[in-house]
């Protein structure tokens, strides 16, 4: 157990804090980011991106890595912990891992993220590992040739569903409305995949098997009607909750947990800003996390400034 004194602390190494943490290190101010996971949050399971301006078409994990290799470049400080607590000690603000160290700094950059929403039906902690799965780049191998169901209709359902296709016999998508709401253009390559079906109006009532998933049972929202659909696996996208509750002090968030800020990215505390899919805005893409993470830092550079006179 050991204090630790920075400048900048960023909590959470998905784009939007490695960009942080790049812009801070640059910028020669003493900046660690502390990450439980490995650095890239979300995008270390997302198969390919192809919206992400310079690369046409990378694997998540391959521009994880280049954007940690880039910060590292320019002194970016990487410490492999869980973060427990951020609270305030006057303009000092403090960071507790569960390792029981204590980071101390004059500005904490929040990038936590989200988790994955459960869908809360019978069978689904029993056979999570089994044929649950909220992974599919992790998992999707494990149901070669079978049929494989995703529940969800936002991008990260169709497009995890569209990379499953390369695994499964086909691939059910399963969605509670008859409208998509992912992107156009995603939508449009899912129906012409010849792999792809979908069952519309339809929510999953319980996850059904013995060792493993075997089938799912099924309720048409319009109609009422039940059925059974057997599967090998499902597949959960139904969005996530952020990751916004490690601020012991009260912080401002809007109705759904995400937390506001300013347009410096400056939270209701002082000296605590945060960015990315934690933050309350209208798209959670890489690209605005990335903007997210400059600002926060350039901003947390400016008050550290200030502060020391
Ligand atoms: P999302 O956009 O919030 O979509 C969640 C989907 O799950 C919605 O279709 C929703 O249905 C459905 N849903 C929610 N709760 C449900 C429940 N209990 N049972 C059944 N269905 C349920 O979440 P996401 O797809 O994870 O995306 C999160 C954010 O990341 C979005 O801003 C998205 O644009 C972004 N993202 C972008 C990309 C990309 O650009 N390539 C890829 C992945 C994610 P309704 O439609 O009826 O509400």
């Amino acid at each position: 157990m050991a204090e630790r004194e920075y400048d900048i602390i960023v909590v959470g190494g998905g784009p939007g804090g490695l960009t942080a943490g790049m812009y801070g290190a640059r910028a020669n101010v003493k900046t660690v980011m502390i990450e439980k996971y490995m650095p890239g949050g979300q995008i270390t399971n997302t198969h390919e991106i192809e919206d992400y301006p310079g690369f046409d078409l990378i694997s998540g994990a391959e521009l994880a890595m280049k954007m940690t290799e880039h910060a590292k470049r320019f002194g970016l400080e990487i410490v492999s912990d869980e973060v427990r607590e951020v609270f305030c000690d006057g303009e000092d603000r403090l960071v507790a891992t569960a390792s029981g160290d204590v980071y101390r700094g004059k500005a904490v950059i929040l990038s936590t993220g989200g988790s994955p929403n459960l869908l809360k039906v019978p069978g689904e902690m029993e056979f999570s590992g089994k044929g649950v799965s909220y992974c599919a780049i992790c998992d999707g191998n494990f149901f070669k040739d079978q049929v494989i169901s995703v529940v969800g209709g936002g991008d990260a359902a169709v497009e995890e569903a569209m990379f499953l296709t390369r695994f499964g016999s086909k691939v059910i998508l399963i969605h509670r409305r008859d409208r998509l709401r992912a992107q156009k253009i995603i939508q449009e390559r899912a129906f012409k995949n010849p792999k792809m079906e979908f069952i519309w109006d339809t929510v999953v009532e319980s996850i059904n098997g013995d060792t493993r998933v075997r089938s799912l049972s099924l309720k048409n929202v319009k109609n009422g009607e039940k059925s059974t659909l057997e599967v090998g696996a499902i597949f959960v996208f139904i969005g996530f909750v952020p990751n916004s509750n490690i601020v012991r002090e009260p912080i401002r968030k809007d109705p759904n947990g995400y937390i506001i800020t300013d347009e410096k990215m400056e939270t209701s505390i002082k000296g605590i800003y945060a960015c990315g899919d934690v933050r309350a805005q209208l798209v959670r893409q890489i690209t605005n996390a990335v903007g997210d993470g400059t600002t926060a830092a350039v901003a947390a550079e400016k008050r550290i400034e200030e502060l020391k006179g």
